[in-house]
């Protein structure tokens, strides 16, 4: 790519990447079979690497991040049901109302900073078993946390609330979109998040670079029931091995560089911190947010403004924005952007 004073700065999210030449090379090359008939090699191998990264008996790829909260929900709970999750989560602010709407589950929202709540609340929020409450059936955590600001659930907060969701029936799921952000950031393995859940994914198509995929794991019996619901909400695919093909190689290519992100999220943090009456949220992983109330201004004058700079953010409400790095954005690109944004706050 040549580089350009007009070239856009993409930081909306880090959907934006698109798959590099080996990646493409890699897509050209893949064996492939009827996925559906579990006949593709590379859709096989690849759920056979996610299971043994995430510590789990099986895998199933999915076309999406949001098929897979789907399905495990539609596994883990009956009509009238309850889910036990953070307010900002991605199943009740993007889903369309999928969970609600195919499965008839209730959401139980609860609030807290950065996208987490606390054991505490938890153990607040299950019902007792009576006739006239919802079942309290699931608890959802999204590892990293993506409205909460790529905030990283401490390994002993999750054990903590599965001991409690254990002991009163409760199904863990972990909604892993960006769950090796959290493992390269704070050096826990995945499978280490991954003992303490039921059901846990991650996604391709965030920073891991994949044009579409995601893969969710769990029990053996788990993922047949998931087969099920795969086939029944139209995820089942045929020749899925050229897209599975991009994932393989994301997981040989693109994951310990996903600290550069980080380093690059913190260098925006560090740039932004500079600002005063300025509001930056803490930066743990590739996500920074910041409020630009106390400037007098909303988030849509900076981003109309940064656009003009062809530098682009995501607004997350009147006054808040966020800027995702990820791997379509050098180094150098991230400097000028965070030189860019500094000196449009600073001009208000
Ligand atoms: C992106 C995202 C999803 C959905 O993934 P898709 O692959 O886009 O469907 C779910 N949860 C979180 C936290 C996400 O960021």
């Amino acid at each position: 790519m040549i580089e350009t004073a007009t070239t856009l700065i993409d930081l909306f999210s880090d959907t934006a990447t698109r798959p590099t030449d080996g990646m493409r090379r890699a897509i050209a090359e893949a064996e492939v079979g009827d996925e559906q008939r579990r006949e593709d090699p590379t859709v096989n191998r690849l759920q056979a690497a996610v299971a043994e990264l995430l510590g789990k008996e099986a895998a199933l790829f999915l076309p999406s991040g949001t098929m897979c909260n789907l399905i495990s929900f539609a596994v883990a709970t009956k009509p009238g049901d309850e889910i036990i999750l953070h307010r900002t989560a991605h199943p009740i602010v993007a889903e369309g109302g999928g969970t609600p709407a195919f499965s008839g589950a209730l959401f139980n929202p609860q609030d807290g900073p950065r996208g987490m709540f606390t054991p505490a609340q938890v153990a607040a929020a299950i019902r007792a078993p009576s006739r006239y409450a919802p079942r309290s059936r699931v608890v959802s955590i999204e590892q990293t946390t993506n409205l909460g600001g790529g905030g990283v659930w401490p390994l002993a907060t999750i054990a903590e609330i599965a001991k409690l969701a254990r002991a009163n029936g409760l199904w863990m799921h972990c909604d892993g979109a960006r769950l090796l952000n959290a493992v390269v950031a704070g050096g826990t393995p995945a499978a280490s998040y991954g003992s303490h859940f039921d059901s846990i994914w991650i996604d391709f198509s965030k920073g891991l670079g994949a044009p579409v995929g995601a893969v969710l794991a769990g029990s053996r019996s788990f993922i047949e029931e998931a087969w099920y619901f795969k086939q029944r909400f139209g995820g089942a695919m045929r020749q899925a091995g050229v897209i599975a093909a991009a994932c393989l190689y994301a997981l040989e290519n693109n994951v310990e560089r996903l600290a550069d992100d980080h380093a690059n999220a913190r260098l925006i943090y560090e740039a932004l911190r500079a600002i005063p009456k300025l509001h930056v949220e803490d930066v743990e992983t590739n996500i920074v947010i910041f409020d630009v109330e106390a400037l007098g201004v909303t988030a849509a004058d900076v981003e109309n403004r940064l656009g003009e700079q062809h530098v682009r953010l995501s607004v997350m409400g009147k006054t808040k924005l966020r800027a995702v790095t990820h791997l379509d954005v050098t180094r150098a690109q991230v400097e000028s952007a965070a030189r860019t944004i500094a000196s449009v706050l600073r001009a208000f």
